[in-house]
């Protein structure tokens, strides 16, 4: 059904930041981010989902945050694995998070290889301008979270409040060896330090 008002104020948002959509997300690579990083991994049995992932993502709900997953699945590309396994992979991870009461409300994969025409390959942000026109999202109050470089100009590419590193994956190498091309970021140990960070960082603004 249309709904003219919404079409209205959606198209508005995308140029007066007083029309902006109303709810916040929180965008979340997903590999060495939620799950510990295992070179290609494809099969359900392989995840390890970090502790830090559950508690961090729990509180993230709670206070009211849209969640989504932004990956790049490249070996779909290469051909060492199907989507359908990186839709496998994804399915059992959801269903393992939906025990400890998380929800994602859509799952963005790029399956090509680096060197093949892509739509929302990180850095771009064309996944998160889709999520802020289907659910309504005001990205200028959102934060895209991860463990590599692209990741973090995925965020800011999307002009997200915050790009946030997670130590996690390649995130504690990044770190190190590119202190310059992350001044701008958030760094933070896991997902529930980063969950932490928002949070007190929302209750700073309203006090
Ligand atoms: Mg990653």
């Amino acid at each position: 059904m249309r709904q003219p008002e919404k079409e209205f104020n959606s198209i508005l948002g995308k140029f007066s930041p007083q029309f902006a959509g109303m709810n916040r997300a929180v965008f979340l690579d997903r590999d060495g981010t939620m799950i510990a990083e295992k070179n290609y991994l494809h099969r359900p049995e392989d995840i390890e989902i970090f502790p830090a992932t559950r508690i961090g993502l729990k509180n993230l709900c709670d206070a009211g945050f849209k969640l989504f997953i932004v990956s790049n699945q490249s070996g779909v590309g290469r051909g060492y694995f199907s989507l359908a396994d990186v839709e496998k992979v994804n399915r059992h991870l959801c269903g393992e998070l939906s025990h400890s009461g998380i929800r994602f409300e859509r799952i963005y994969v790029a399956a090509e290889a680096p060197d093949q025409p892509s739509r929302g390959r990180k850095p771009s942000p064309q996944f998160l301008f889709e999520a802020r026109d289907e659910f309504d999202l005001n990205l200028a109050e959102s934060f895209m979270v991860g463990d590599k470089l692209i990741d973090l100009e995925c965020g800011w590419n999307a002009g997200v409040k915050r790009s946030i590193l997670v130590r996690t994956g390649y995130g504690a190498v990044v770190e190190r060896e590119s202190p310059g091309e992350i001044l701008r970021a958030v760094v933070v140990d896991d997902l529930t330090g980063m969950a932490e960070w928002i949070l007190n960082s929302n209750s700073k603004l309203k006090n």
